[in-house]
């Protein structure tokens, strides 16, 4: 038995046999070659196998979005004839040819602005990893069992071409947390480390291995190999229900996106939403700035891809590791605490309005609501509005159709957090997303970008942590929703400890929804949270749960006229706590002006009645605090009223919360 420590790049456990891999950058040798044309020839024949394969649906239980990228690459006719070029005129094996012109594409890209194109990349360097196989009639070994793969360095490429079912950890050498594969493991459920050095050669001998936190056990004896063997059966069953469809929150959990060619991703990922589209991309990598008419489309090819779901666009966050070609900024030695986020807006108000009048436009379009990056002070967002209403007003003027969305800021600093309450306050904002990325580095004083200082960084600070907690209860004092979009949002060892914060929403990247929701609802169900789909589903839609306890059918609810069904389905729930919250996303039709009672059209056209206590019409409002008001827009999970419990039981009624689905007229 021995024991490593190595570096996390994606949490998880694993217990079982090895899979040792052939290494994603094999050494090829350059050979001298007289006939270039045969020798291009047999590179377009591996070019051709390749792509047979994978039109053959050899690959079918592999990530989609990897084979894509492959097939990209394969009829990406430049970079084919770069490799051509290069056999002719270096007069060489198409080995050492493509292996050359893809290592200098990837290092092209990885130079690039746009993390898009740094991520392709890795995607290149694995697509040159296969067809040199082909050349050489390597055939690579296939993973027939579950089992850890070792390796000393994988593409996504090739991470991808093993069936994922059968993944159920990682070890390599090099490697790095924000890489591809990370995301990919995650996404997986399976742990990944990195930094095995030497010791991959020995770990892809193992006969069995436990990967467990950051540790590496080889050989474990019998006791530990039998207690792991039994965590592996939790494993399994999370890894299953993420792959289920039905798993259902009241925790809202949304996609991160980078631009309108995300949005298949996040459909197919059954996101609620989308929680954070990064516009900046849209702004990097190009000579000049995109136009109001090119932002307006992109704004709106997003929308049309929703049905009106949510989805959250940030404002440019220009500066620091961010910078346009096209845009002067200063040279700097601080640059993240410098000209960055919604300071390069306010200091070239110009530029902010083109994006802010597209917003404008595209706002009608969907259920848009447009958040500011950076934030440290309240004068920002008054000077942000006045700006908003100014090109609205100048749109108005022109004739042009708009919406005023709603308005959100990022929690990115320690003084925005801190602030949260007199924030919210204000009346301007309805919503905060934290951006943890940027608050933990702020909050710790450790540059993100920073090489080396990894043990000073910790993912899941305590500090930042509390002041997560502080932005919850400060938002929610004034019915300010609060989301968390920075990678923290996906870890889910922390999704138990947001939901009892009260975390409105999560935003993660795409791949990795099902496995936060599945965090989520397992979360709800240990603090005592039911999920309504059970009793009651609408058309294909899942309600989510309307307040925390337990579910109570409809023939035990201790009142006739909602036990007989009169005004139509109904559901109970004894509740825990106080809270309530909309079971789907739609519109408040109205609160009862004893406010005991609320009710809503959800996006369907489905009446519902929200109904707290029985015969609580007696209080006249006391003890009821509503955080909605009619007509309001909300989303699925969005808080509609506190109650407090006590009140109604020290009146001597039933506290029961009962969700009606109204039959119709
Ligand atoms: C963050 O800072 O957590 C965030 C989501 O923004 P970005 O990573 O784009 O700075
Ligand atoms: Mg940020």
């Amino acid at each position: 038995m021995k024991e490593y420590s190595l570096h996390v790049a994606s949490k998880g456990f694993y217990a079982g046999p090895v899979f040792a891999a052939e290494s994603g950058k094999a050494a090829v040798i350059k050979r001298n070659i007289t006939d270039t044309g045969e020798e291009v020839s047999r590179f377009e024949a591996a070019v051709a196998k390749m792509t047979a394969g994978l039109d053959a649906g050899n690959y079918a239980s592999r990530t989609q979005e990897v084979m894509d990228t492959v097939r990209l690459f394969l009829t990406d006719e430049a970079f084919l004839d770069e490799i051509k070029t290069y056999i002719r005129k270096e007069k060489c094996n198409a080995e050492y040819a493509t292996t050359l012109v893809a290592y200098d594409y990837a290092r092209r890209l990885k130079l690039s602005e746009s993390e898009y194109l740094r991520e392709r990349s890795e995607d290149i360097e694995g697509v040159a990893k296969g067809l040199t196989d082909v050349l050489s009639g390597r055939e690579s070994a296939e993973l027939t069992r579950f089992s850890a793969i070792v390796t000393d360095e994988i593409s996504p490429a090739q991470l991808g071409a093993f069936d994922q079912s059968l993944i159920g950890g990682l070890i390599t050498d090099k490697g790095s947390p924000t890489s591809h594969v990370a995301v990919i493991m995650s996404a997986i459920g399976a742990p990944y480390l990195y930094g095995a050095g030497a010791a991959v050669e020995e770990i892809k001998k193992a006969a069995y291995v436990i990967i467990d936190s950051e540790k590496v056990i080889i050989d474990p004896d019998g006791e530990m190999r039998a207690a792991a063997q039994e965590r592996m059966k939790a494993v399994a069953e999370d890894r299953r229900q993420a792959e289920s469809d039905d798993v259902c929150c009241r925790m809202r959990v949304c996609a991160n996106i980078a631009g309108p060619e995300d949005m298949a991703e996040v459909a197919a990922c059954g996101a609620d939403g989308v929680g954070l589209f990064r516009t900046e991309l849209l702004f990097l990598g190009r000579d000049s700035m995109p136009d109001e008419d090119e932002q307006y489309e992109a704004y709106t090819a997003v929308l049309d891809e929703t049905d009106d779901e949510e989805v959250i666009i940030r404002t440019m966050d220009i500066g620091s590791d961010k910078k346009p070609r096209w845009m002067k900024l200063p040279d700097e030695s601080n640059p993240a605490l410098g000209m960055r986020g919604v300071r390069v807006s306010l200091e070239n108000e110009k530029i902010f309005k083109v994006q802010l009048r597209a917003l404008l436009r595209a706002a009608v379009y969907g259920n848009l609501k447009v958040m500011f990056p950076m934030i440290a002070s309240a004068w920002e967002i008054d000077r942000i509005t006045h700006l908003m209403e100014e090109a609205a007003d100048e749109l108005e003027l022109e004739g042009t159709p708009i919406r005023m969305p709603d308005i959100g800021i990022m929690i990115e600093t320690p003084a925005a957090a801190v602030m949260a309450e007199e924030l919210a306050a204000g009346g301007k904002i309805k919503f905060f997303s934290i951006g943890t990325n940027d608050l933990t580095q702020y909050t710790l004083a450790l540059d993100r970008e920073a090489q080396g200082l990894e043990r000073y960084y910790d993912p899941q600070h305590e500090a930042v942590l509390r002041l997560v907690r502080m932005v919850v209860e400060g938002g929610h004092k004034h019915a300010v929703t609060v989301g968390i979009c920075g990678q923290m949002a996906a870890d889910t060892e922390l999704t138990a400890r947001f939901v009892e914060m009260g975390v409105d929403e999560l935003s993660v990247p795409a791949k990795l929804v099902r496995r936060v929701r599945v965090a989520a609802a397992k979360a709800e169900s240990a603090g005592g949270s039911v999920c309504a789909a059970e009793a009651m589903h609408k058309g294909g839609e899942i309600l989510g749960a309307f307040a925390d306890g337990e579910l109570i059918p409809m023939a035990e609810i201790p009142d006739r006229v909602f036990a007989e069904g009169t005004m139509g389905t109904c559901v109970g729930i004894c509740p825990q706590n106080g809270s309530v919250y909309a079971p789907c996303s739609g519109r408040i039709g109205s609160v009862a002006s004893t406010k005991h009672a609320i009710t809503m059209m959800a996006d369907d056209g489905t009446e519902y009645l929200i109904h707290v206590g029985i015969d609580t019409v007696k209080m006249n409002g006391r003890g009821f605090n509503v955080m909605v008001r009619d007509g309001q827009r909300v989303e699925k999970g969005t808080q509609l009223m506190e109650v407090n419990l006590n009140m109604i039981k020290a009146a001597g009624l039933s506290d029961m919360i009962i969700l009606v689905r109204l039959n119709k007229q």
